[in-house]
């Protein structure tokens, strides 16, 4: 039986299968094609890497033929893959996503990155008291205290749906009695005092929303990236509330959207805190991580 010229049906091998797909994500202009159908052929048939290329030659029951067209349908819509998996690595780690949360991006480990930086340089020995604000699935905070085995987080957020998503995240990366997760506006249930505050808070100006992607404005909540009319509505509310919560030498560290970096400094520089390095660059090039720290007094 000939392959149908879209759709899938059992006439198909894995790999001819994967090769059409990829062929119609491209022509359909998907950015990625060939990773997107090697993903979602891999889901589909609930196989790894190993399993498709040793299967390769074998055809695709009529159950996994129906499934993987319904994922073709969905990401030719342009729903992201991270998003038709419901799944998503960040700093190696797996994440389950939802509605409420962010997909975590690449470009947010930078700011994990200059965190862990900031701890190869501290004197503290107590364990390290971390406040993720605004945490979605966990994606920072978790990687943290999975880099950190003494250390102890919590991730605030207004969803509660986020929180629930969060918290099983942590659960299944073994992290459930380390962290907490507290429903409130940025910091303002929390006490303190922390080592480290982090954040990758909304930060598109409002205007700008209705021109992302069709992936990121139909598909990431707005709460996470709606920053107000200039963007920076959330670094203005939570740079003071976590200069207050940091404990002598604590830092907090912000993702940063393209060019805002400045900005942020400046907004840093009139609390109580200190900037003592530049901002950190994203594997594009980007100032992605800023951060100060709170000097003793
Ligand atoms: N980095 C995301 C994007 O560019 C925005 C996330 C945010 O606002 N914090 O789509």
């Amino acid at each position: 039986m000939a392959p149908l010229a879209t759709g899938f049906d059992p006439g198909h091998s894995i790999e001819s299968a994967r090769r059409a797909l990829a062929a119609r994500l491209q022509s359909a202009g998907i950015e990625q094609p060939a990773i997107d159908a090697r993903l979602l052929v891999g889901a589909a048939l609930r196989l790894d890497l190993t399993g498709m290329v040793t299967q390769a030659a074998r055809q695709l029951t009529p159950e996994e033929a129906a499934r993987l067209e319904a994922y073709a349908q969905r990401r030719l819509a342009h729903e992201p893959v991270a998003r038709i998996l419901g799944t998503r690595e960040f700093w190696g780690l797996p994440f389950r996503l939802s509605e409420a949360t962010l997909v975590p991006r690449p470009d947010t480990e930078t700011v994990v990155e200059l965190a862990l930086e900031l701890f190869r340089e501290r004197k503290d020995s107590h364990p390290p008291r971390i406040a993720d604000i605004g945490t979605g699935s966990g994606a920072i905070l978790l990687a943290l205290l999975h880099e950190i085995p003494d250390a102890f987080g919590v991730g605030t957020d207004l969803s509660l749906t986020a929180l629930a998503t969060a918290r099983g995240n942590a659960a299944a990366l073994g992290l459930g009695d380390r962290s907490g997760f507290i429903a409130c506006s940025y910091a303002t249930a929390l006490r303190g005092p922390f080592d480290l505050i982090v954040s990758n808070p909304p930060y598109i100006p409002s205007a700008e929303i209705p021109k992302l992607s069709v992936e990121v404005r139909e598909h990431d909540p707005h709460l996470a990236l709606n920053g107000g009319n200039d963007g920076y509505d959330a670094y203005r509310a939570l740079i003071p509330q976590a200069a207050e919560r940091l404990c002598p030498g604590g830092a907090l560290i912000v993702e940063a959207g393209q060019g805002q970096a400045g900005n942020i400094e400046t907004l840093m520089a009139a609390t109580a805190l200190v900037l003592d390095r530049p901002p950190k660059s994203d594997l594009t090039g980007i100032a992605r991580a800023v951060s100060a720290r709170k000097m003793p007094p």
